[in-house]
């Protein structure tokens, strides 16, 4: 029996493990990953922090090429570059799928966190998730599509009106730096927090308004009150640190819009009091959509090349997971396999 590579988590740790070769079954293609993404959802679920069956296959942020389909197919995939959608097995008949919200379907296994994902040689999937990645854009950039679909759904759960002038992003990591992008493009003066140098230079890069470096500052919230007014008129945490709720609450107006981004992994404190009393709106979101996320990136509307700061290959997956996070500027790191 063939074999392949695959990064799996086994209860314990991420190894380096050869599974039996994937084959596609009715309606799905077998794609030969190229590239993959970590993400802060792997890492949650090495740590035990998100469930997930044992063992099993993690990664959904990959980009491949897809090598046999089954027959069954209106139109052969074999030779295109793709991604697939992260939530599989829609229904398309609950509550939600009849809403056209497939994010939440009642039915949704994810990929890489319900199922085997894609940190791996090959992936079997359904033909109706895949999308294709456009030819200027690359592997290692296409790796984004599902990370920048999500930073554009923090966009549309909010309806930003004629007060909304200023937003203060918490975090300038992967997801910091496409909101980012996106605020900017949006029009928006963008105040950025985080205790990186490293980090705050790309943002300025690619055109922050403000950078506030939060090892230098104990104030957070006073710097961006001084800079505002009353605060910042929307405020979104992607900086994924319990520890920076209390500034991200400060930080936005009364009246304001409050987005969390980040998943802890675990339960969070946040007060609550001050958000009630305030009158702020408090946001969340996730899965979002990719044919807009491939679009800003095929048009160069979002910059994604500088962002991959750390490039291994899928053999090297055991000792990226042991010392993933030890660096404060390490923004993104993904694997290749060629
Ligand atoms: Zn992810
Ligand atoms: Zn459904």
């Amino acid at each position: 029996m063939f074999k392949l590579k695959a990064a799996v988590f086994n209860g314990k740790r991420i190894v380096l493990k050869e599974v039996p070769k994937p084959f596609p079954e009715e309606h799905q293609v077998l794609i030969r990953v190229r590239a993959v993404g970590i993400c802060g959802t792997d890492l949650a679920i090495s740590k035990r922090k998100i469930l997930t069956p044992i063992p099993i296959i993690i990664g959904h942020e990959f980009a491949g090429e897809v090598i046999d389909e089954k027959t069954d197919l209106d139109i052969s995939w074999i030779g295109r570059r793709v991604t697939s959608e992260i939530n599989t097995n829609i229904c398309h008949k609950c509550y939600f799928c009849k809403r056209n919200v497939y994010s939440q379907c009642l039915e949704r296994k994810a990929l890489g966190i319900h199922i085997n994902g894609a940190m791996a040689d090959y992936l079997a999937i359904d033909v109706n998730l895949l999308h294709e990645i456009p030819n200027s854009v690359s592997y290692e950039e296409a790796t984004f599509i599902e990370p920048l679909a999500a930073a554009y759904q923090t966009f549309e759960m909010m309806s930003i009106n004629n007060d909304d002038h200023i937003i203060a992003i918490f975090g300038m990591g992967k997801l910091g730096l496409l909101l980012l992008q996106i605020a900017k493009k949006k029009g928006l003066e963008t105040i950025v927090v985080d205790g990186s140098k490293k980090k705050l230079e790309l943002a300025q890069q690619l055109g922050a308004d403000h950078l506030i470096n939060r090892h230098d500052n104990a104030e957070v919230p006073r710097i961006i009150k001084n800079m505002s007014e009353v605060g910042a008129d929307i405020v979104i945490d992607a900086s994924g640190s319990p520890q920076a709720l209390k500034d991200v609450v400060s930080s936005c107006r009364s009246r304001g819009k409050l987005h969390i981004k980040s998943t802890h992994g675990e339960p969070t404190r946040i007060n609550l009091t001050e958000i009630v009393q305030r009158e702020i709106t408090l946001y969340t979101s996730r899965c979002g959509p990719f044919k807009k996320a491939i679009d800003a990136l095929k048009s160069n509307y979002v910059i994604v090349g500088k962002l991959n700061t750390h490039i291994y290959s899928l053999e090297q997956v055991e000792q990226v997971f042991n010392s993933y996070g030890n660096n404060k500027d390490h923004i993104r790191t993904i694997l290749t396999n060629y």
